[in-house]
């Protein structure tokens, strides 16, 4: 039984007894009931190191310190942006915010790359992207009455490039795709694709959410424009951690927030009689921040970016590999297949497989102890978080679903 899928768990446990991220792995919170976590993609495990930093933060900077902790409070947002910028996004300083949620900081990088491409009615994107991306583009279509391109999307390998190129034309405005699809972890060329849209001269807003963490990311290389992602995925910020948004440093005097806040004014504490935006990329802020969700993450972001992207990629790559070994030996005989790309290289931090009966094997899989995703149509999402998954986490994952779908 121990070889019906492929690989023995003894090899699994040697496997985590070799990894070299196993220090990594130590540093987060284990519950300790033999929970299979194949679910860090939806929200990433907790580091201990964050919880202290809230607690910390809580109890030292609020109880204690109260206002008079402002003046170490108020660049958070972009000192945490930095952090993150250049451990996972490729950004340089100055280039990244940390600030209310992805779909917030996507409608901002919309609207603001819209309104910088005025006489330009259409919109790009795929049409397997992100609920939220696509609602946002659909809701500004109708707001402004603007024309929404749909680039067709082949649910395993991502969406089409000659396609997208033919959606891409003089009268675009934005083209905006997630670099690593949700469903499948497909991985889009950031540099091409952005090369295509500036062909064109249009902007190109990346979501970046299944990406800064997981696989390697270089905005600067890219010449990309504008970004934005979560933080309770891979970068294990905690629930509705902030998230991010990344704003090319030249496009950055260019362009207008939607939202014109006082936070995001030259002077916050001038309290001005009129809007005048910061002259950086501040002036994407809208309100007050986080304060403790951005401590809290500013911790886990240090103990993952202390490991470093080409590490946590590796990994991540060899848990994919082991997991399709595990699939291909033992569950391709019950009709389970692969719906992810099969190079390694082209897909994030994950293996997607699917089956006829997915919605009802991922629940089963929860009362087996064993955490997973569905995702229509017919997909069965693992996640492989480098610095929290096992490589016996996967064993155990993948033989508990081969006994369900035996039985
Ligand atoms: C998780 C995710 C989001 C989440 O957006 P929120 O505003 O944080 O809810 C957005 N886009 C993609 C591609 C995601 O995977």
């Amino acid at each position: 039984m121990a070889d019906s899928i492929g690989r023995t768990r003894e090899e699994a446990a040697a496997r985590d007894a070799a990894d070299p991220l196993r220090d990594l792995a130590a540093q987060f919170v284990y519950s300790g009931d033999g929970l299979i976590y194949l679910d860090g993609n939806s929200l990433g495990r907790a580091p201990r190191v964050a919880l202290v930093a809230l607690r910390q933060a809580a109890e030292e900077e609020w109880a204690h310190g109260l206002i008079r902790s402002w003046p170490t409070w108020l660049d958070l947002p972009r000192q945490v942006g930095d952090e993150i910028g250049a451990a996972f996004l490729g950004a340089r300083p100055g280039e990244v915010l940390v600030t209310d949620t992805t779909t917030v900081n996507l409608y901002r990088l919309l609207v603001a790359a819209l309104d910088a491409r005025p006489g330009r009615s259409v919109l790009v994107t795929d049409d397997g992207n992100f609920p939220t991306d696509r609602y946002l583009v659909e809701g500004l279509a109708h707001q402004r009455g603007l024309t929404v391109r749909r680039v067709p999307t082949d649910l395993d390998g991502g969406p089409d490039l000659d396609s997208l190129a033919r959606a891409v034309d003089v009268d675009t405005a934005v083209v905006t795709l997630s670099h690593v699809a949700y469903r499948s972890g497909a991985v889009l060329d950031l540099a091409q694709v952005t090369e295509l849209a500036h062909q064109a001269g249009a902007l190109v807003v990346w979501d970046l959410s299944h990406s800064a963490g997981a696989v390697p990311v270089d905005l600067a290389a890219a010449g990309a424009d504008l970004a934005a992602g979560c933080t309770y995925k891979h970068l294990c910020g905690g629930p509705g951690s902030p998230a991010y948004l990344y704003v090319r440093s030249d496009l950055q005097g260019q362009l207008t927030s939607p939202i014109w806040g006082w936070f995001g004014t030259r002077d916050l504490f001038a309290m001005g009689p009129r809007y005048e935006p910061a002259p950086d990329v501040r002036r994407f802020l809208g309100g007050s921040p986080p304060i403790l969700a951005l401590r809290c993450l500013q911790a886990a972001v240090r103990l993952l970016a202390g490991t470093g992207i080409a590490p946590l990629h590796a990994k991540a790559t060899a848990l994919g590999e082991f997991a399709l070994d595990c699939a291909q030996a033992g569950l391709s005989q019950y009709g389970v297949a692969l719906a992810s790309p099969r190079a390694p290289a082209d897909r994030g931090a994950q293996l997607t497989l699917r089956h006829p009966r997915a919605a009802q094997l991922v629940r089963e899989l929860a009362t087996a102890g064993v955490i997973a995703d569905y995702r229509e149509p017919e997909r069965i999402r693992l996640g492989l978080s480098a610095a929290t998954t096992r490589f016996t986490d996967v064993w155990d994952g993948l033989d508990r679903l081969r006994v369900l779908l035996a039985g």
